[in-house]
């Protein structure tokens, strides 16, 4: 099966070649041309499976270039139980009959990033010997809070590679920064930057597109890659854990094969619910797919009306890791809905960078509202989501986990849509202890790992591994450079 760019269907690459590149030259994304479907009979067999034969099921119907043997490896790998505290790996949680999360922080973060994170470095090593690169990866991150943590852990002293990660100086919590600032590994590196997570991602596309670094870097052996959810290898095991979720659902009797059933997902840069849409594409039954937003509301507004406009004031929430106004995977939507027009997709980008706003046809915008729904929570809300979700139902939910939530309701109660529905909860609880404990009604006046004992002790809710023993870690990075000194980082780091 080829690739092509969203912004050129003339462009075909192999999926090796789509994952060692990242992004195609002229900007657009890499997707496959035709999504495979699931046949007759799959959904049965995969509710038998374990996570990581579901994986593999999943992954080969994409990769044709990969072997069933390479594929059942990389899984192995990535999804054991040496990185997640659980051989679920995904597991559901179900809080009552109809309202359901889908776990997908037990990986060594403690986010979801983990689960596409741990299988990029085998995807992408193996896709670069597969395309005959000789040169070494050095992988360049820009990160929000999670993602740069999963990548430092995913890459940290894999042959062949470096990684950088950019975070923005002010838009990451206390332990999100440790964690990153004290990551082991002889290959990896982390700079803070004097800007939000746009300008960190700005800055860190403006690298890619430098022909003028990539020829110098090339010159000293090192070519640059992203690990970033613009990689198909990182949007790709991201359709298994919907596909997984269903199976346990069916397994657990509370739905039968074929039922519809909603996801609600806490929405960035429109990776995770993306990849919802791709696995309902392929077949898995699906009713609607919740996009949700914190205050940063650029993707409700979209979904209501039809216009993206980024031009809008920029809110640092209790929920970072959804701090974000421009969503780089909508254009893989886009694409698709509009019947692979990329034509129309160059137009609708071009107009996003010129003026900072596009606006979709009616066609467009009414099969986008005939799958999706969408909505957004403030940061009080989300807190009183937090608070509600214990006080009521036991259960600890993290601020983005409580923005999916919170949406879930508002949908529900605005719709009297009942369906069956899963919430994606994205991150530990324990990743946020500062917010979800001031949720709950705790004062907090210390800062930093005191909160983990803290939480742990208010809650009785154990803390992750990882996460408690960050008091055991030292921090080795404590650079931080002007939103436009990122270049002299790189050639710095790779000097
Ligand atoms: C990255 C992240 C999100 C947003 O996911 P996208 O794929 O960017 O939409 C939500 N919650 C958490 C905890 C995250 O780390």
């Amino acid at each position: 099966m080829k690739y092509f760019s969203t912004r050129d269907t003339d462009i075909r690459v192999s999926a090796a070649n789509a994952i060692a590149k990242g992004l195609s030259a002229d900007g657009g994304l890499y997707v496959p041309e035709v999504l495979p479907t699931l046949p007759d009979g799959a959904l049965k067999n995969l509710c038998g499976m374990s996570y990581m034969q579901r994986a593999v099921y999943v992954m080969s119907m994409f990769l044709d270039d990969f072997t069933t043997s390479e594929l059942t490896n990389y899984t192995n790998r990535a999804y054991s139980t040496v990185g997640f505290d659980t051989p679920d790996i995904a597991p559901v949680y179900s809080i009552d009959d109809t309202t359901h999360f889908l776990e997908l922080w037990h990986g060594p973060t403690c986010a979801f990033k983990d689960m596409a994170l741990q299988m990029l470095p085998y995807l992408l090593t193996s896709s670069l010997k597969k395309i005959g690169e000789d040169k070494d990866v050095c992988i360049l991150v820009a990160t929000s809070g999670d993602t740069g943590k999963a990548a430092l852990e995913g890459f940290a002293d894999v042959e062949g590679t470096k990684i950088l990660v950019f975070y923005p100086q002010d838009g990451v919590s206390d332990i999100q920064k440790l964690q990153m600032t004290s990551q082991s590994g002889s290959n990896v590196g982390v700079c803070a930057v004097k800007g939000n997570f746009d300008d960190a991602q700005t800055g860190v596309k403006t690298i890619f597109s430098d022909e003028l670094l990539r020829n110098e870097l090339a010159k000293r052996g090192w070519m640059l890659s992203s690990a970033n959810s613009i990689n198909w290898g990182r949007l790709l095991p991201q359709i298994v854990y919907y596909i997984s979720a269903y199976c346990d659902l069916v397994n657990s009797n509370n739905i039968s094969i074929g039922d519809k059933i909603n996801f609600c997902v806490p929405t960035g840069n429109f990776g995770d619910i993306l990849a919802g849409y791709y696995a309902m594409k392929m077949g898995l039954p699906v009713n609607k797919l919740i996009c949700a937003s914190n205050m940063n509301d650029v993707l409700t507004d979209f979904i209501d009306t039809g216009t993206y406009d980024r031009n809008r004031e920029f809110f640092t929430t209790i929920s970072p890791s959804m701090d974000i106004l421009v969503s780089s995977n909508l254009e893989r939507l886009l694409f698709d809905i509009s019947g692979y027009d990329d034509v129309l997709i160059r137009e609708y980008m071009l107009k996003l960078s010129n003026e900072g706003r596009y606006t979709v046809s009616d066609d467009i915008k009414d099969a986008i509202k005939s799958v999706f729904a969408a909505g957004y929570c403030d940061d009080d809300e989300t807190k009183n989501v937090i608070n509600r979700t214990f006080s009521e139902k036991n259960y600890l939910i993290d601020t983005h986990t409580a923005v999916a939530y919170g949406v879930l309701e508002k949908y529900r109660n605005s719709t009297g849509d009942n369906t069956i529905s899963v919430v994606v909860s994205t991150a530990s609880p324990y990743k946020f202890c500062d917010s979800v404990l001031s949720a709950i009604g705790e004062h907090v006046d210390e800062h930093g790992l005191a909160l983990i004992d803290l939480l742990e002790h208010r809650t009785g809710v154990p803390a992750p591994m990882p996460l408690k023993n960050l008091n055991k870690k030292v921090v080795r990075f404590t650079d931080s450079v002007e939103r436009n000194q990122l270049t002299e980082k790189v050639l710095d780091f790779l000097k």
